[in-house]
């Protein structure tokens, strides 16, 4: 079978209602309401799949001031935006965010305000941050190994981001959950992986999104095979409980987040090129209007593959349309380059 055709949604005869109705709406249709802001490009941590050593930052004084932020704030949830997320390079660099959140939990729109941190300054602005309204944080962290996250993070930091968790948790957020991004040859062990589950669960938090691979493609040296990153996922779950049914193996897509719903070596009859297996991708998370959600994407199993876009030329079903050939020719050409770093 031949892939189906790009998904369109220039033909999609809802969208002229859509866009008419205000909303913040991308070239594939979906309307966004969320909105994430990177209120600074510094960071404490030069983790190897974001920051090279050298990167050079901006001058602070072409950031955003905190009124700038909230001014912008105002006009997309004018547009339909409600939830809002601030993030960095890392967020808790930028002095006196809580400041910022006050601000920003003044805006009845918003019905979610949270934070994506490494955590190592949480300690210090866990409570501030809940007093000023922030609902939720996200926690970065891919290993409890002291050598290991100096060699992922390139520094030292571990001890401070597991007393941020602790003080994040004693400060009542609504959540805390873990952000783990499982790398190739770094922090792609089951067992390892199994433990910061478990401590990060007997902690208090919680571990709802496990992997979360980026489709990043100058950074593919980094990724785990799709297969791989799959049986990592199953024998990391092994005897863990009210724990496995929150993981799942996650990848952030260009047309949103899609969840793997399995890797198979069997062949799927009547389904040509699947004889050697085949992984079955599910969209996750698209917008709420998009009539993509919860359809599946077949893709032909190929241990060579890397990440997503590695497989674009094995596409055997794609109800979807989550592949636009086009845009991974040219997405192979332009990232190229680093792409400019972003916290998890
Ligand atoms: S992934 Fe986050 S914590 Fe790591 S270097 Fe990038 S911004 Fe910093």
């Amino acid at each position: 079978m031949n892939p189906l055709p790009i998904h369109d949604p220039l033909i999609n005869k809802d969208l002229a209602q859509v866009v008419s109705s205000g909303n913040l709406v991308d070239t594939f249709g979906r309307i966004h309401n969320n909105l994430r802001i990177s209120v600074t490009d510094r960071c404490n941590l030069r983790c190897v799949y974001c920051m090279p050593e050298d990167v050079q930052f901006l001058d602070s004084k072409e950031l955003l001031s905190f009124e700038e932020i909230s001014a912008f704030v105002k006009i997309a949830v004018s547009r339909g935006v409600n939830k809002v997320r601030l993030t960095g390079g890392e967020p808790l660099l930028r002095r006196d965010l809580s400041t910022l959140v006050g601000f920003l939990s003044q805006i009845n729109e918003i019905k979610d305000l949270s934070l994506t941190t490494n955590g190592m300054l949480l300690k210090s602005q866990a409570v501030a941050l809940k007093q000023a309204g922030l609902n939720r944080i996200t926690i970065s962290l891919d290993t409890l190994l002291p050598e290991r996250f100096k060699d992922l993070c390139k520094r030292d930091g571990l001890e401070q981001t597991l007393e941020g968790i602790d003080a994040g948790i004693n400060a009542g957020f609504q959540s805390i959950k873990l952000n783990t991004v499982c790398i190739k040859g770094i922090n792609d062990d089951p067992d390892a992986l199994r433990i910061l589950q478990r401590e990060f669960k007997r902690a208090g938090g919680e571990n709802h999104y496990f992997f979360c691979g980026r489709d990043i493609i100058a950074y593919r040296a980094f990724n785990v095979p799709i297969e791989r990153a799959w049986q990592i996922l199953n024998e990391s779950q092994k005897g863990l409980s009210g724990v496995e049914q929150h993981a799942r193996l996650s990848i952030t897509h260009y047309k949103g987040k899609t969840e793997v719903n399995a890797v198979t070596n069997k062949p799927i009859p009547g389904l040509k090129g699947s004889e050697n297996g085949v992984v079955i991708f599910k969209i996750l998370r698209s917008s709420g209007a998009a009539a993509d959600k919860g359809k599946v994407c077949i893709v032909g199993r190929n241990p060579e593959a890397l990440w997503f876009d590695g497989y674009a030329d094995r596409v055997l079903f794609d109800e979807a349309g989550l592949y636009d050939y086009s845009r991974v020719k040219m997405a192979r050409v332009t990232h190229a380059a680093p792409p400019v770093p972003a916290c998890r």
